[in-house]
């Protein structure tokens, strides 16, 4: 008798992620292409199916041998009713009940969850959370997406949209966001935010990214050095936030951020140390995303493993 796999799916504006994963977290094979999602969903599902059917020729697999996938999108989502509300990044796309679609194209379970939450579940079982129970992920990149695992399970919410971290308000009357608030943290404190600041503060239009603002801070400019600056402390503040709210043992960060390494950590860890509460020796371990773009894949399937393994 055949080993079953899953498949995990992570679709973006841009990007398709396929992949198909054992039962210990492993990919088998992978897949990553451009997908153009103003087509709309019958065009996207299609080629989701296409992929799969070559990936899994590829691995020399056949399609009974699927025990479940699971899907990564943008959201709002509705997860109860596999129905994506709508998304900044899948213009048009209102209301659409991809879970029960893809199914049917299938033939076999599907699992739809938020994307930013499969990323999370992903680092948490197989990546920087993997040795423990609890586990909040921030993807610090074009916004901050997030994804709070708690006693092993994604927190979701009566209305699916807990740990919208992103969100948290950290300046009261701060910059406008287009979630409609102001002095939400990604504003702040997303590679994207970051870059802005920087662009903004200097009165320049070339494009920058967060790589760059940090190099620039690392060798002492004043400008980028401010602006890296508050986005650790930003970070802390959230941090402390996050902490009094899930008590996680460790808080993990992804994304364009992230690939400063140790000079986010430290300058996040300052901070958090100055700000954080003294009732309790309670101070999260700040660590760095490992599983990189696979995170959402990874996590997809491992959320079908845990809906559809028998
Ligand atoms: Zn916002």
């Amino acid at each position: 008798m055949s080993t079953p796999i899953a498949i995990g799916i992570d679709l973006g504006g841009t990007n398709l992620r396929t992949a198909v994963v054992d039962r210990e977290g492993r990919i088998i094979v992978k897949r990553s292409e451009p997908v153009d999602v103003h087509g709309g969903p019958d065009v996207v599902i299609a080629r989701i199916v296409q992929t799969i059917d070559a990936l899994l020729a590829e691995a020399h697999l056949p399609r009974s041998d699927i025990g479940g996938v699971g899907l990564g999108t943008p959201g709002p989502l509705n997860l109860r009713e596999g129905v994506i509300i709508q998304a900044a990044n899948l213009p048009g796309w209102k209301n659409v009940p991809i879970r029960d679609r893809l199914r049917n194209a299938l033939q076999c379970p599907v699992l739809l969850e938020n994307d930013a939450n499969a990323a999370a579940y992903g680092e948490f079982w197989k990546g920087a959370g993997r040795d423990g129970s609890d586990m909040v992920m921030l993807t610090l990149g074009t916004g901050v997406g997030c994804g709070v695992v708690l006693d092993g399970r994604l927190l979701h919410g009566h209305f699916d949209n807990a740990a919208e971290l992103g969100h948290m308000i950290v300046v009261v009357d701060g910059l406008p966001c287009a979630c409609g608030q102001r002095g939400c943290l990604e504003q702040y404190a997303s590679a994207a935010g970051v870059a802005r600041r920087v662009m903004a503060a200097r009165g320049e239009n070339t494009v920058i990214d967060s790589a760059y603002v940090a190099g620039l801070a690392r060798s002492g400019d004043a400008v980028c050095g401010r602006i890296w600056g508050e986005a650790c402390l930003y970070l802390a503040v959230a941090c402390v936030n996050i902490q009094h709210a899930y008590n996680s043992a460790a808080i993990v960060f992804g994304g364009g951020m992230s690939v400063a390494g140790d000079f986010l950590l430290d300058g996040v860890n300052d901070h958090l140390r100055r700000q954080r509460w003294s009732l309790a020796d309670d101070l999260p371990a700040l660590r760095l995303a490992e599983l990189g773009d696979d995170a959402g894949v990874i996590g997809a399937a491992g959320l079908a493993w845990c809906a559809y393994a028998t």
